[in-house]
């Protein structure tokens, strides 16, 4: 078996029926739960198929004969003569389907739209070329979740899942396909909008409203059902932990409003797409003993456990609080009163990648099972220098012995790290996915890994993702507004704090003074402002369109405190030769030294510039 179960319509003949809903459910569970058996038990032999399918059906394509592959399909030839790629190679070709260009270039089957990744290249989102088919193939992949989930949490085709989700804007490349994120692109898509009844996708949230493009008309339409629906909700979640945590905040500001409409049962003026109202007003009944209900738990004063007051029935959170999202852990806590957080699966825009078959471990152990059905993975190892960047140094073209490190998904070593490494159905081949992980252990011959971190990024706080190259350049621009006050940045470093909702980014900056002009805080805030300007189109969607990122703060210290940082660090055992001052911090004794140091502090007085569906397009095609 090579592809994921197709299982439409499984419920056809159930009609109202619960208790024959119920054991459909657990029939099609089976299935999925043997599919996985199966391809694990057999990973190496499911990857060689799958290479081998990849590389026949694109045999003629160019991006292969340009290599000269010549139609040879087994894994060592490939392996000697592919290169291992990453966005900047692949470039050239993407500017060619994004123009136009319909020859077979890197895929047999027709690009159907590009994925939006939110890693950049030059600023701008990278695209991935992706196929009707690879839709497809990720869309029965999200049919493993709830197989998985059920075998510890039973009873959930009894009840409700409230997700909060969004869908983003779009962009049409000059040869008019669309670009969008590739959550976007699922809820858009048939699988999503005309999916046949499954218990396991029945979501308090109307189609509409997740369609909806306003994000406020979005999210409040959402979280109205939500609250209308509170006692059959068994599951909450959003797809990362800061969306999760964007939607209490949102509950925070407005649930006035919302009891508002729940007590009268109209709904607020300001929805006014109607298809969501149409959707919405099938739901909302006037119940003045609900919206009483939650003004009396909203009313209070702490916050503690609002998830489980209002919700009662919810057994976990669905959030992916893995890698950097892993600081939201606490907050989200606080909310659930400690409600399990449930991590299901690890996937991006190259392709969906792999499942959490032990979903209610702690956050900390998570492990994704890479589906060795999804594409051909191999594993760059990686030494990581242990800084408190998490930063990797890696060459960006691998010589001939690197390139032959490189090792197959059945071969990984339990505790090494690798950089994955991607060929997908979909046209792309031994690309650097930029991740990288750890092998914690194995479901029968196929590995299961810890999501370590993303290649090179310093600061994150939801889907953005700032390295340290980009964070130079953008201090860099910033600090040119000091000049003529003859005034320079000694030093500085940076935190991604998520104590303030929405998280936000903070610089902390050593100053030279020279001159005998105060620099008024008017200055600094330009300085915050040149930043933001500066940093990448995720970083400014997230700032602008999505508000899930908060003002960016300058934070001045007193001379010497980067001297005290590196004596702190001395003491821990660091060598003063190799010493250099972290771009990021994330250490809590290490931020504490810093913010017990500070002198003044100024924040951006606006957003940064960021237009809706705006893409630089490269058009100067070789
Ligand atoms: P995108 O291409 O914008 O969809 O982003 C995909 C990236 O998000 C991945 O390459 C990872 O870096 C990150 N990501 C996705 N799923 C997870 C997860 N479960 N845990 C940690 N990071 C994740």
């Amino acid at each position: 078996m090579s592809e994921a179960p197709k299982d439409e319509g499984a419920y056809a003949h159930a009609h109202d029926d619960t208790n024959t809903i119920y054991s459909v459910a657990e029939e099609k569970n089976k299935k999925f739960l043997q599919f996985i058996e199966e391809v694990t038990a057999n990973a190496d032999e499911v990857q060689k198929r799958v290479l081998a399918e990849i590389l026949s059906r694109n045999a003629h394509v160019e991006c292969l004969k340009r290599h000269g592959l010549n139609g040879q399909t087994d894994r060592e030839t490939f392996k000697k003569i592919m290169p291992v790629t990453t966005y900047e190679d692949i470039q050239p070709d993407v500017n060619r389907i994004a123009n136009g260009d319909k020859s077979h270039i890197i895929c047999s089957q027709p690009i159907s739209e590009f994925l939006t990744s939110s890693g950049t290249s030059g600023g701008e989102r990278k695209l991935m070329p992706t196929t009707e088919e690879e839709l497809e193939r990720r869309s029965l992949l999200y049919n493993l979740l709830m197989p998985v989930m059920s075998q510890f949490v039973p009873g959930l085709e009894r009840g409700k899942g409230m997700y909060f989700v969004f869908i983003k804007s779009e962009v049409k490349t000059p040869g008019g396909l669309v670009a969008h994120p590739v959550l976007t692109s699922y809820y858009k898509s048939s699988h999503f909008k005309n999916r046949s009844f499954d218990p396991y996708t029945n979501y308090t949230s109307p189609n509409e409203t997740i369609l909806c493009p306003d994000s406020y008309q979005s999210m409040y339409s959402q979280m109205l059902c939500g609250l209308c629906l509170n006692k059959e909700v068994l599951r909450v979640g959003a797809v990362f932990a800061s969306g999760f945590i964007r939607a209490i905040r949102f509950l925070e500001k407005h649930w006035s409003l919302l009891c508002n409409d729940i007590r009268t049962g109209t709904l607020n003026p300001q929805i006014t797409d109607p298809s969501v109202r149409e959707a919405v007003m099938k739901i909302l009944k006037p119940d003045p003993q609900l919206a009483e209900f939650i003004e009396g738990e909203c009313g209070m004063e702490s916050w503690q456990g609002i998830i489980t007051r209002l919700w009662p029935n919810t057994k976990y959170i669905d959030v992916i609080v893995t890698g950097t999202m892993s600081q939201y852990i606490p907050t989200l806590d606080y909310y659930s009163n400690g409600l399990p957080l449930v991590c299901t699966r690890y996937a991006s825009s190259e392709c969906f990648l792999g499942v959490n078959l032990n979903p209610l471990c702690k956050p900390s152990e998570v492990s994704y099972t890479l589906i060795p059905t999804v594409g051909y993975f191999e594993f760059l190892p990686v030494d990581r220098n242990n800084g408190v960047t998490n930063c990797i140094s890696m060459p960006k073209s691998l010589n001939g012995k690197e390139k032959q490190e490189l090792v197959d998904l059945a071969d990984v070593k339990l505790g090494q790290e690798y950089e994955l490494v991607v060929t997908t159905y979909a046209g792309l081949y031994r690309y650097r996915v930029g991740d990288v992980l750890r092998v914690a252990g194995f479901k029968n011959k196929a590995p299961q890994f810890n999501f370590i971190c993303r290649k090179n990024v310093v600061l994150s706080i939801d889907t953005d993702k700032t390295d340290e190259v980009e964070l130079q350049n953008a201090v860099k621009n910033a600090v040119s507004h000091l000049v003529p006050f003859d005034a320079r940045v000694t030093d500085y470093t940076s935190y991604a704090d998520t104590t303030t909702i929405p998280g936000h980014y903070v610089l902390f900056w050593e100053l030279s003074l020279n001159g005998s002009t105060p620099i008024p805080p008017s200055v600094f805030e330009d300085c915050c402002l040149a930043v933001e300007e500066s940093l990448n189109s995720v970083y400014r969607q997230g700032r602008v369109s999505d508000k899930s990122i908060g003002p960016l703060e300058i934070k001045i210290v007193e001379a010497g405190t980067f001297d005290k940082l590196m004596d702190h660090a001395l003491s821990l055992g660091a060598s003063i030769n190799q010493y250099k001052t972290p771009r990021c911090v994330k250490f809590a004794p290490i931020v504490e030294l810093l913010n017990s140091r500070v002198k003044a502090s100024y924040s951006s007085p606006k957003c940064p510039k960021w237009v809706a569906g705006h893409k630089k397009w490269n058009i100067n095609v070789k």
